[in-house]
């Protein structure tokens, strides 16, 4: 990851945070106005503001803050995630978090082993693994309610592993999934790569492990 948006293209930042809402939501990952969806330019950060619809999000549902000082009375409490992200690693431009149905159940499923591996399919490779032989470990968090105590957790479990093999993204058991690319365009394919490998490994472990 290189590409990170500059300062000039706050803008383009919220654009793209109301595009990842609406692609989130014609997918069926953010029910209820779930989820949230937030793009750096620079040092500032456009992010959802809490409860929206994110598949209808206007330009007045996001919020830009500074990534020194993230702070905002309308902002979503899991915004504390977003942030951690960007701090942990500059060359995160975006991160997307949605209540898709089969990271939540895979979580919960595999929450006693901490993680879970993708192997097999071709569509890892959407993730950067380099073939469909490589296991790509995906992190499992326990849902937790207070969350600089899963920001932590998060970041904990990321510290821990090397990025070569590991998911640009963790799951929360029975909650969701948080993603995070180089670029708004990298995160939602990831997003759709997730959802896809999800799917797949389900079916495989119900029908044939
Ligand atoms: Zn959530």
């Amino acid at each position: 990851m290189s590409t990170i948006v500059g300062q000039s293209d706050i803008h383009s930042a919220i654009e793209a945070v109301i595009c990842a809402g609406r692609h989130a939501a014609e997918h069926g990952w953010v029910a209820a106005t779930s989820g949230n969806f937030s793009v750096r330019s620079a040092d500032r950060i456009a992010i959802t503001k809490t409860g929206h619809d994110k598949g209808h999000l206007r330009e007045a549902d996001i919020a830009v803050v500074s990534l020194s000082a993230p702070a905002g009375d309308d902002l979503s409490a899991e915004a504390a995630l977003h942030f951690a992200r960007y701090l942990a690693d500059p060359r995160v431009g975006a991160v997307f978090h949605v209540h898709m149905p089969l990271a939540a159940i895979l979580g919960r499923r595999y929450l006693q082993q901490g993680h879970f591996i993708l192997h097999g399919w071709e569509l890892q490779k959407a993730l950067g693994a380099p073939s469909h032989l490589s296991e790509v470990r995906v992190p499992v968090l326990p849902n937790d309610q207070d969350i600089p105590s899963l920001a932590t957790a998060a970041e904990s479990a990321l510290a821990e592993t090397s990025e070569a093999g590991r998911a640009p993204g963790y799951v929360i058991a029975g909650h969701g999934i948080y993603v995070w690319g180089d670029t708004p365009g990298a995160a939602q394919r990831y997003l759709e790569a997730f959802d896809a490998l999800f799917n797949l490994h389900f079916y495989w472990s119900e029908r044939f492990l």
